[in-house]
């Protein structure tokens, strides 16, 4: 992506280093958040009784999102193997990627501005929280095992910037238009947020079964995927695309779809677990964004997906 020399978005909260501590009471009864997720760490998996909400395990309030179930509650353990300081960004390849965090946010602020602005309405730009170990959040405390996430409680999308290895080592998906796509698809939840579409996902998945939720579940996250995608296609009319970029957020998708994931982490794929899409689902709706760059041709919600 050939983002050097761009502005970058003045959203951006940088709270590396800082210790996100677990006092105070982080409760902020905002609904879960959304996360793209992740396999890390030995998960429990199955049984899970909620998609989305807060559940306390050893005392930590973790995010517990609509993610695969194999990668819930990763890692159960309380503690915190990490010393916040020690990870405080200092090297030139930290400070690069704050860099190219910065302009992906801006231009996804730049194409959402423009979307409103055409039906008359403003764009609330959500801030990206950029974290080392732990975070408070409206949604609960976090740490980087959860995975870079949205909460509509406070409109923050948080990001552990490690994640970005984990992405590249552990799932395959490697390049830095993996990585966008990553914030791209977060900024998705945000416009979901806003339009409603998360707030009546949360008021409805109450009265839904485990099953309805996760299939309810998979159209939100396709719906992120193929806003993910419009983003890519606006990026293209910015001149920002290099070869094989499309490629690479293709190549993401893939990899974090829940059969793959699955079989990546116990040898078999449960369909009916599924909560985010299959690999195939997932770079569907990517592609449709990308090549229509139309926000409407992101229904998920009608027909089958
Ligand atoms: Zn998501």
């Amino acid at each position: 992506m050939k983002w050097r020399g761009r502005q970058q978005s003045s959203n951006i909260d940088d709270r590396r280093g800082q210790s996100g501590g677990l006092g105070g009471s982080p409760f902020g009864r905002g609904g879960g958040g959304f996360r793209m997720p992740t396999g890390g760490g030995r998960g429990g998996r199955g049984g899970i009784g909620s998609l989305i909400g807060i559940v306390a395990v050893l005392g930590i309030i973790w995010l517990v999102t609509g993610q695969n179930p194999i990668d819930m509650l990763t890692g159960s353990g309380s503690s915190s193997s990490t010393s916040a300081s020690s990870q405080a960004p200092a090297s030139a390849e930290q400070a690069e990627l704050r860099s190219f965090v910065g302009v992906v946010v801006k231009e996804t602020e730049d194409l959402w501005t423009e979307v409103f602005a055409a039906q008359n309405q403003d764009y609330p730009e959500p801030v990206v929280v950029l974290f080392t170990g732990q975070v408070n959040t409206a949604c609960g405390a976090a740490d980087s095992r959860t995975g870079p996430f949205y909460c509509p409680g406070d409109q923050k999308v948080y990001i552990d910037l490690s994640f970005y290895d984990q992405l590249r080592d552990q799932f395959g998906a490697p390049g830095d238009f993996a990585q966008a796509y990553v914030l791209a698809h977060e900024v998705g939840h945000h416009i979901q947020n806003i339009t409603g579409v998360l707030p009546e996902f949360n008021s409805r998945r109450a009265s839904m079964s485990q099953e309805e939720a996760n299939a309810y579940s998979v159209r939100v996250e396709l719906q992120a995927d193929c806003y993910a995608g419009v983003w890519a296609n606006y990026a293209g009319q910015e001149n920002l695309l290099e070869q094989g970029d499309i490629e690479e957020a293709l190549n993401a998708a893939n990899q974090i779809g829940d059969d793959t994931l699955q079989k990546q982490m116990q040898g078999f794929a449960v369909p009916k677990t599924f909560n985010h899409g299959t690999s195939a689902q997932r770079k569907e709706w990517f592609e449709r964004g990308f090549t229509t760059g139309n926000p409407g041709a992101c229904d998920t919600f009608a027909g089958s997906v």
